[in-house]
């Protein structure tokens, strides 16, 4: 049982005590996926990942913060934040769960759009917490070879935690031609708006090509990456 919000006080009174207590933050997102996959998936991916990770490492993860940053999607579906109020929230989070004696914090993020203000939360933080304690984040797409948006990879993750999730039958690619620099749509892509503007469709990759196969094999080497990674913060005074 590594989900906190399953447990009682008294249970993560004694979790506390661990000396190599970890506690994951999984950040997602609500925002379009196209039409076969549901607007929480980048919630669910990261959720799924914090759990698979705690399981190995016990370590306790937070139920998934369900908001975040997305004013590229509109005027498609998505609920956003304003990058200060998304920082003050994640920071004073963070600050309670220090104050009551957590110490390794792992921002786990599942969405392009948050990764800005996660980038500054340690030091924002950094004058109302101790010294010992730490806050890192990882970005999980920078593990992966190759990404997207409701595309091949995220559609192959999402059937592979849950196929009832997934319309296949609504899967379509992106209907505009996709062909600038990586350096370049990872600019655009943060502008208001920009993300149905350059795919047409909001679809990112071609989803027809997700496999439940695909998907077991990259969450699998996505959670072995993340614990290496978590074992690095802890070495690092
Ligand atoms: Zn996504």
């Amino acid at each position: 049982m590594n989900n906190i919000y399953r447990l009682s006080n008294l249970e993560i009174e004694k979790w506390k005590k661990k000396s190599d207590q970890v506690i994951i933050i999984p950040i997602g997102s609500l925002e379009q996926h196209g039409d076969h996959l549901p607007v929480s998936t980048d919630s669910i991916i990261i959720e799924h990942l914090a759990k698979k990770v705690s399981e190995k490492i016990q370590s306790l993860y937070l139920p998934a913060i369900t908001f975040g940053i997305s004013f590229e999607h509109e005027p498609l579906f998505n609920i956003s934040l304003s990058h200060q109020t998304y920082s003050n929230f994640i920071s004073e989070i963070c600050v309670s769960l220090v104050k009551y004696g957590m110490k390794n914090i792992i921002l786990l993020n599942g969405h392009h759009g948050n990764m800005g203000c996660l980038y500054y939360i340690s030091q924002n933080v950094s004058d109302k917490i101790h010294s010992n304690a730490k806050i890192n984040f990882i970005n999980y797409w920078n593990l992966m070879k190759d990404f997207d948006h409701a595309g091949e990879i995220e559609t192959s993750l999402v059937l592979a935690i849950n196929t009832k999730l997934v319309k296949m039958k609504m899967a379509r690619a992106n209907t505009k031609e996709i062909a600038g620099s990586r350096i370049a749509y990872t600019s655009l892509t943060t502008r208001t708006g920009s993300f149905p503007r350059i795919t047409g469709n909001g679809v990112w990759g071609d989803p027809t090509k997700a496999s439940i196969i695909k998907g077991r094999s990259l969450l699998e080497n996505l959670t072995q990456k993340i614990v290496e990674i978590v074992k690095e913060f802890k070495n690092f005074n």
